[in-house]
C-alpha cells in the first residue's frame, strides 16, 4: 500500500523567525506556533507521512555548519514528538553554487527547485505522489513540488509574491492543512 505524504519547507513555513530576523540558523532563532503543531498533528492523524525538505545553502557561505542544522532538527524534533507530531525524515541541501566554502559551493541535484530531496524520499518509500503535497512559502518550493508530481500549496508567511506554480495559496500552515484535508476528503 502506498503512503500519502506532505513535504514541508522549513523556514517561514513551519518555523517562524523571531522578531525581524531574516534567517533561522540556530535553535534560538525560531518559534513554532501552537496552532501549527496542532495542524501537523491533524495531518498525522489523517494518515499522512511528514517530511521536511529545506535548502540550507548558507552552509556553503560559511554562515552555519551541517552540525548546526542537525542540532536544530534534533531540537525541533523533540518539541514536535513531545506534542505527538512525528516527522519521518528531515532532508536538507547544504549546497549553493554562489557560496565560497568547498565542498558545498557546487551545483547539485538537491537544492530546490531541483527535486533531489523529494526524489530520494519517494524512491526509498512507497509514496503515492498524486495524493501527496508540497507546502512552502516560495516559488522554488512550488516548482520543486510540481516537478516532482505533487500538488502544491504556497503559504504567505514568507515575503514572496504569489507563485504561478502553486495549486493553492493559503495565508499560513494552518489554512494549508485545512485545504489538504478538504481536498483529500474529496479525492476519497
Ligand atoms: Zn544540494
Amino acid at each position: 500500500m502506498n503512503a500519502k505524504a506532505v513535504f514541508l519547507d522549513r523556514d517561514k513555513t513551519i518555523l517562524l523567525p523571531h522578531g525581524g530576523e531574516k534567517y533561522i540558523y540556530r535553535v534560538e532563532d525560531f518559534f513554532i506556533p501552537e496552532s501549527y503543531i496542532e495542524a501537523l498533528r491533524n495531518l498525522i492523524e489523517s494518515g499522512f507521512l511528514l517530511f521536511v525538505v529545506t535548502n540550507q545553502g548558507r552552509i556553503a557561505k560559511g554562515h552555519l555548519t551541517e552540525e548546526d542544522v542537525e542540532e536544530l532538527h534534533h531540537c525541533l524534533d523533540l518539541i514536535l514528538k513531545y506534542n505527538g507530531v512525528f516527522i519521518t525524515k528531515y532532508e536538507f541541501c547544504p549546497h549553493n553554487p554562489r557560496g565560497s566554502l568547498a565542498p558545498y559551493n557546487v551545483i547539485c541535484g538537491c537544492r530546490k527547485p531541483k527535486t533531489g530531496m523529494i526524489d530520494v524520499i519517494c524512491d526509498s518509500r512507497d509514496i503515492h505522489k498524486a495524493g501527496s503535497w508540497m507546502v512552502g512559502d516560495s516559488e522554488i518550493d512550488m516548482l520543486a513540488g510540481r516537478n516532482s508530481g505533487l500538488r502544491t500549496i504556497q503559504v504567505m508567511t514568507g515575503s514572496e509574491y504569489d507563485s504561478r506554480y502553486a495549486d493553492f495559496i493559503e495565508i499560513d500552515l494552518v489554512s494549508a492543512v485545512s485545504r489538504i484535508l478538504k481536498e483529500d476528503e474529496k479525492s476519497g
